[in-house]
């Protein structure tokens, strides 16, 4: 069994999107010694050209976000938060009082208590094809690859908000864009909508699957099945868009913690406090209803406020 010692930390927080910035930088002014350990800083939605809900700001661009948020941690850290970049962590585990946290390179951190903030990761499409074509038409990411399908047909598979804004971003360089829906309803806002169905170039294919991606070294097209006829039909398309949802990263706390049936960290909403004592969750990892960057760093914050009591009463180096 480990004991706690001088190198144990106070704190560990694994992620470096919004939430965990938000509790590495509460973490610093609290003067909780801390270790960050993130694959990359800035989260999810440095992809997104326009985000246009940050609070206090009427648009930013993802990218700029993610240097925003890394600008402030920059200005906080000093050495109390010690910052671990391009390291993705593969296990956390509980070793009497003290948690122990493996890392990709073989690398062991400790710490009395835990932040888990690593958010979550596109759900793959998972048809024939999809896999032998991805980045060969099949893609993930508009903002990135959009530009390479100028002047040609598209589809965009998901009618969630990232399904729209998706297929927003392609308006601007393809030559329509097909959007497939598997409900009949959309879960994207109406506002969204509404302004996306009156483009000329946008059409939208609802209550529909798709079964197979078809292609020779690129796509070629994407059949899709309605639900209601059951008729298959095959949509001559160069570039697929995949915004199937997505899935929390929490594949390295194994069976530590409680999670839901969507391996979404179940917490309490009043304190981000997860099943084990000693260990916080916050933003897209948890089970929080809403997934959001304002809702990410607010749990980041309470999280840490939390368990910022919690350390004061609970532990003691010996
Ligand atoms: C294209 C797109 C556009 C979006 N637009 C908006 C918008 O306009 N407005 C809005 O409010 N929200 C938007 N969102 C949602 C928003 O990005 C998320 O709600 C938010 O990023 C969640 O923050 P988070 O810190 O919980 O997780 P994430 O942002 O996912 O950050 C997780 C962090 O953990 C790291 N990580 C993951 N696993 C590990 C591991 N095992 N070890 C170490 N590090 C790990 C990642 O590298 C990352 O740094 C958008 C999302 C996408 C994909």
């Amino acid at each position: 069994m480990s004991t706690i010692t001088t190198t144990t930390k106070d704190l560990i927080i694994i992620g470096g999107g919004p939430a965990g910035i938000a509790g590495s930088v509460y973490a610093a002014r609290k003067e909780l010694s801390t270790t960050l350990i993130t694959e990359e800083i800035g989260g999810q939605s440095v992809v997104s050209e326009g985000i246009e809900n940050w609070i206090g700001t009427v648009k930013i661009s993802g990218a700029d976000l993610a240097t925003a948020l890394r600008k402030h941690l920059d200005a906080c850290k000093r050495d109390v938060v010690e910052v671990y970049e391009n390291e993705r962590v593969t296990a956390l585990e509980h070793e009497g009082t003290i948690f122990k946290v493996t890392t990709g390179s073989n690398k062991t951190h400790y710490s009395r208590a835990v932040l888990i903030a690593t958010g979550a990761s596109r759900r793959k499409l998972d048809i024939p094809g999809a896999a032998q074509f991805e980045n060969k038409g099949v893609t993930y990411c508009a903002s990135c690859d959009g530009p390479l399908f100028s002047g040609q047909d598209v589809a965009v598979v998901g009618g969630g908000n990232a399904g729209f804004e998706t297929a927003a971003q392609l308006l601007a360089y393809a030559k329509s864009v097909t959007l497939i829906h598997r409900h009949k309803d959309f879960k994207a806002d109406p506002v969204t909508v509404a302004q996306l169905l009156k483009h000329p170039n946008m059409r939208v294919i609802t209550h529909a699957e798709t079964i197979e991606v078809r292609g020779e070294k690129f796509v070629t097209g994407l059949i899709v099945k309605d639900k209601d006829t059951g008729d298959i039909t095959e949509l001559p398309v160069a570039g697929i868009f995949v915004e199937a949802g997505v899935i929390p990263n929490t594949d390295f706390v194994k069976d530590l913690l409680a999670k839901d049936a969507t391996q979404h960290l179940q917490v309490d909403p009043r304190t981000q406090r997860a099943s084990v004592e000693g260990v916080w969750a916050s933003g897209d990892c948890t089970d929080e209803l809403y997934h959001q960057n304002n809702i990410a760093v607010g749990d980041g914050v309470k999280a840490t406020e939390d368990l910022y009591h919690w350390i004061a009463t609970h532990t003691k180096k010996s």
